[in-house]
């Protein structure tokens, strides 16, 4: 397995590459998004891990670019962050980016973020704007969800809310982690508007008995599980 890290910290860059490169797998660098977008036409890694803040073309701008190229856009990518902001993170995964971390970095939390999205099947992202999971599938273009293949209508926050939940599946979230990710910072809000919130959701999920899939995880917050053998009793 080939990854390709691009960010333009030294420091940071040689302690991923070689940790990375001591758990076996094969790994390149690059400091900018100029060049990594010819190491990834050359080299087709298998996942990239980008650095938000770069110099010239930011991370975003390159998985922008990576989503937009014809066998290379389903090529997982984890973006790495400064920034603290949650609400960055819509952003991030907005662009395409499959996964984020914020700095500083846990890597024993970085490889098994890496692991789980080598693990990743290739259909998940079929086309660069569609987010699929099982039977779910929301185009985040057009803000159109469609469950079996049937259109169902959601409100803008309920599209942000699935969104959230879609880009990070299978990892459990606080009410108030949720809430700075998917509201954002600049409001006044009770940890209860994401329950109500994701009771709508749930209510809009259950004709397909797809309602489970968002667990409640008692004194934690919530997780987002989209099993096909577990939804489909
Ligand atoms: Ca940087």
């Amino acid at each position: 397995m080939h990854i390709l890290i691009i960010e333009d910290e030294p420091a940071i860059r040689d302690m991923i590459s070689l940790s990375l490169q001591q758990a076996g797998y094969q790994v390149s660098t690059c400091g900018d998004a100029e060049s990594a977008r010819d190491e990834i036409r050359e080299w087709k890694p298998d996942c990239l891990i980008v650095d938000w803040m770069l110099p010239g073309d930011s991370g975003i701008d390159l998985i922008r670019w990576l989503r937009r190229q014809p066998g290379l856009r389903q090529i997982p990518a984890l973006m790495l962050t400064a920034r603290a902001e949650e609400s960055d993170t819509i952003a991030g995964l907005e662009s395409g980016a499959d996964d984020y971390m914020t700095k500083p970095l846990s890597l024993r939390e970085l490889h098994s973020r890496i692991k789980a999205l080598l693990r990743r099947p290739a259909s998940w992202k079929d086309v660069s704007h569609r987010l699929r999971d099982g039977r779910i599938c929301l185009d985040t273009e057009t803000h159109e969800l469609t469950i079996d293949d049937q259109p169902v209508k959601l409100s803008k926050r309920e599209y942000q809310l699935l969104r959230f939940f879609l880009g990070h599946r299978n990892r459990v979230f606080s009410r108030d982690r949720i809430l700075d990710a998917v509201w954002g910072n600049d409001c006044y809000l009770e940890d209860r508007t994401v329950d109500v919130h994701v009771l709508r959701l749930r209510k809009l999920l259950k004709p397909w008995g797809l309602d489970r899939c968002i667990q409640t995880v008692r004194g934690s917050g919530y997780r987002f599980r989209c099993d096909e053998e577990e939804t489909r009793t």
